[in-house]
């Protein structure tokens, strides 16, 4: 038989391999991440804490607007405590990029998980949503078959009927940067300037209000995110699923290049200290578990394919989406700006 001694220390010498082991795949506790966040706290803040509760990492969540992000960003520059700049709309995570927000993260994870057309070729940002700018319209006052492209909507059909937020939004910019891309220069101008001609109202507040003057009947047609309506439609408020309930959507462009989409996304600041953490941050947010979650509750549709989508989005069927790189939207922004302007776009 073994001496005693010789087994105590051979149990003790396992039990201290085995904490190593553990040690060097389970993150150090006081590991922490700052996360810079354009999405509201309840819209982003459980999926953190489900990847603090796996990795022991705590997350500092700092949230505000977009572009208010960006200049807080700019000011603070390479002694920023931000970590992660996560936001909405392709064309202000490209004005991130040219603002030397970010780093390039390379990741085999995040370039299997994320089609390239929905990330910078820089590796420095991601798509982590996917939302369609619809047209929807009055039931009771525009059919099916009267409505086609974007482009359709500046014959003289439409005169005094279309409802639309202000040039100033980044989804709109986005949408003529979208057009310019495809359509280049002097065929969006024309555009713009007879579909501007056929606003029913100069324009004001935000998609939700475009779809609540579509069902009181100011306009019969606008231009929204399609998030906003199916909010409305799972909406608490009555008022709020009546108005949607009154207007359907459509999906623009099925017969050419597919309906304009957009991203929520987000990429690894130059200033972290911890890029790798924050990548790890940024795969966690790409698998599947994340993004039917993420999807679900911001009524976005998934990065990947395989997460399922709220049955409000299910109802609306497929659609085809415009396969353009959404880095396009931020190349074209400044000019979708002045074009828009020169049409009289307010
Ligand atoms: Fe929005």
């Amino acid at each position: 038989m073994k001496n005693p001694i010789y087994l105590i220390c051979l149990a003790t010498m396992l039990l201290a391999l085995d904490a190593n082991s553990m040690g060097a795949s389970k993150v150090l506790p006081e590991d922490e991440l700052n996360v810079y966040s354009a999405r509201k706290e309840h819209l982003i803040k459980p999926l953190l804490d489900r990847f603090s509760e796996t990795t022991n990492v705590k997350i500092n969540l700092v949230t505000a607007k977009g572009d208010a992000l960006l200049a807080r960003l700019k000011a603070e520059g390479v002694n920023s405590p931000a970590d992660i700049f996560l936001t909405v709309d392709a064309g202000r995570l490209y004005r991130a990029q040219q603002m030397g927000v970010f780093q390039p993260v390379r990741s085999e994870i995040l370039q299997q998980a994320i089609p390239s057309h929905l990330r910078s070729a820089t590796q420095e940002w991601f798509g982590l949503s996917i939302r369609a700018r619809v047209i929807i319209y009055a039931k009771d006052r525009v059919t099916p078959d009267q409505l086609n492209t974007y482009e359709s909507l500046s014959s003289s059909e439409w005169k005094d009927r279309i409802c639309i937020r202000s040039s100033e939004n980044i989804y709109n910019q986005s949408l003529v940067a979208s057009m310019l891309a495809n359509r280049g220069a002097s065929e969006t101008e024309e555009w713009l300037k007879a579909f501007t001609f056929n606003f029913a109202r100069q324009p004001s507040g935000g998609d939700r209000d475009q779809i609540k003057a579509v069902s009181a009947g100011q306009c019969d047609v606008a231009i929204v995110n399609s998030y906003y309506l199916a909010g409305m439609l799972r909406s608490s408020d009555a008022k709020e699923r009546d108005a949607a309930n009154q207007v359907a959507l459509h999906w623009p462009n099925q017969e050419d290049r597919g309906t304009h989409i957009n991203i929520s996304g987000a990429g690894v600041t130059k200033s972290s200290k911890k890029p790798k953490l924050a990548a790890r941050l940024l795969e966690f947010l790409a698998t599947i578990d994340s993004q039917q979650w993420y999807a679900e509750v911001n009524n976005e549709y998934p990065i990947i394919p395989e997460a399922e989508i709220h049955e409000v989005l299910q109802k609306w069927g497929g659609f085809k989406t415009d396969q353009l790189n959404v880095t396009l939207l931020g190349l074209h922004n400044s000019d979708a700006i002045l074009a828009m302007d020169r049409a009289g776009w307010e």
